[in-house]
């Protein structure tokens, strides 16, 4: 009988494939949620994201003051972004804020952070998903009136991921725009996956052309 009740409420991890008993999500086992941790020596630019420790471009110029990359996008984090964002199982923000709660929130005390900006959806793409996947984590974590909703995407692009890093560069052209004014000097744009550098370049100039002229930094939950 016991072994009965065990196979209706197990579910299999999509991480390890072992079961686990259903509890309030059926993504991931303990040991799975355990492994997830924050990852020291990630290789990439703290200035644009790019994915290398000395970066040829921001010998000149600095782009973003500095970007903190929670771990790698590998494993069991890899797994829950995927079933989090793409089949839309919302409550799975809840794991992903508690992962990062101390982390990002001892970056924003150490850079003085008023404002946390989120990487937007085009509304059709929300519409569909139901809900944006970083804003969710960031209310977890972060009062109300700390993130800032004024930044939009104006334009449908292309799957990232399907895309070379200057294919990645034109598709996400004139992507967004900011629609209030920011006041703040210290601002955060937070995002999931760091890949290129892209989006974290094009939402860079979008806030600059806008005329935004504090210092930006960057959070970004995982580099792959
Ligand atoms: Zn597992
Ligand atoms: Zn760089």
């Amino acid at each position: 009988m016991i072994g009965f009740l065990n196979s209706i409420y197990s579910v299999e991890c999509v991480n390890c494939n072992q079961l686990f008993s259903f509890k309030w999500q059926n993504c991931l086992c303990d040991e799975c949620i355990e492994s997830i941790q924050k990852s020291k020596g990630l290789v990439y630019c703290r200035s644009c994201g790019a994915g290398v420790f000395n970066c040829q471009r921001c010998l000149k110029q600095r782009f973003y003051k500095d970007i903190q990359v929670f771990t790698s996008y590998s494993g069991a984090i890899k797994e829950l972004i995927h079933e989090y964002k793409l089949n839309r199982r919302k409550r799975l923000s809840k794991i992903l804020a508690e992962k990062i709660k101390d982390d990002i929130t001892d970056f924003v005390k150490q850079k003085e952070i008023e404002m946390i900006l989120y990487i937007p959806l085009h509304k059709k793409v929300e519409k569909e998903r139901g809900f944006n996947h970083l804003y969710e984590v960031l209310k977890l974590i972060f009062p109300s009136y700390m993130i800032f909703n004024g930044l939009k995407k104006i334009k449908n692009t292309k799957l990232q991921a399907q895309l070379q890093k200057e294919e990645r560069e034109k598709n996400l052209k004139g992507a967004f725009s900011l629609e209030k004014s920011i006041k703040a000097e210290n601002i955060l744009v937070f995002d999931d996956v760091l890949t290129t550098g892209s989006t974290l370049m094009e939402i860079y100039k979008t806030l600059r052309k806008s005329g935004y002229n504090g210092n930006i930094y960057g959070y970004i939950i995982t580099k792959s």
